[in-house]
C-alpha cells in the first residue's frame, strides 16, 4: 500500500516505512501550511496513495472528493498501525527484509560486511553480520539496539490485531 501522511504523523510515516510500505510524509516536503492540505489530497489522488490524517476536516474533503483516506485518532503509533490497517483491510507485516529507509522513503538493499566497512563502527562491523543501505539516500541499518524496539514494537501490534 503506498500512502501520503500529514504533519502530525511523522512517527507513523517511519514505521510504515519499516513495515515496507511507501510513504510519503509531508514534513519532508518543503510545502507551507497553509498549502499543506492541498497538496495532501494533490499527491494522494495522483500517485493512488492513501491519505493518512488526524484532521477530520481534511478526511471529509478527501472522501468528499472520492480519496481514499484513513482518519487516525490515536496517538499511540502501535494503535495507529492498528488503525490503519483496520481501515485498509491489511495487516501490517515488520519485516527487515521488506522495509523502506524510515528516513527518506527510499528502499533497502541487503549490504555485505565489506560494502559497509568505511561507514559503521568498528565495533559495529564486527559484532554484527546483516546490513542493508539505503539505496536513496545511502544510511545504513543493521540489527542495533533499536531492533529491540522494533520487535517490541510488533509484538504489541500483533497482540492488539490477533
Ligand atoms: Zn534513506
Amino acid at each position: 500500500m503506498k500512502f501520503v501522511a500529514d504533519g502530525m504523523l511523522g512517527k507513523l510515516a517511519r514505521w510504515l516505512r519499516l513495515a515496507g510500505h511507501d510513504v510519503t510524509y509531508i514534513g519532508d516536503l518543503r510545502v507551507p501550511a497553509n498549502e499543506q492540505d492541498d497538496v495532501l489530497l494533490e499527491r494522494a489522488k495522483l500517485q493512488r496513495r492513501v491519505l493518512l490524517t488526524c484532521d477530520l476536516g481534511l478526511h471529509r474533503r478527501a472522501k468528499r472528493a472520492g480519496i481514499r483516506s484513513a482518519y487516525v485518532e490515536s496517538n499511540d503509533v502501535v494503535r495507529q498501525l492498528v488503525e490503519v490497517s483496520k481501515r485498509c483491510g491489511q495487516k501490517i507485516e515488520i519485516r527487515p527484509e521488506n522495509s523502506r529507509c524510515p528516513m527518506c522513503n527510499g528502499s533497502l538493499k541487503l549490504a555485505s560486511k565489506d560494502d559497509v566497512k568505511n561507514l559503521v563502527p568498528a565495533t559495529v562491523l564486527k559484532a554484527q553480520r546483516e546490513f542493508w543501505r539505503c539505496g536513496k539516500c545511502g544510511k545504513t541499518y543493521w540489527h542495533g539496539t533499536h531492533w529491540k524496539t522494533i520487535l517490541e514494537m510488533a509484538s504489541r501490534y500483533n497482540q492488539i490485531v490477533g
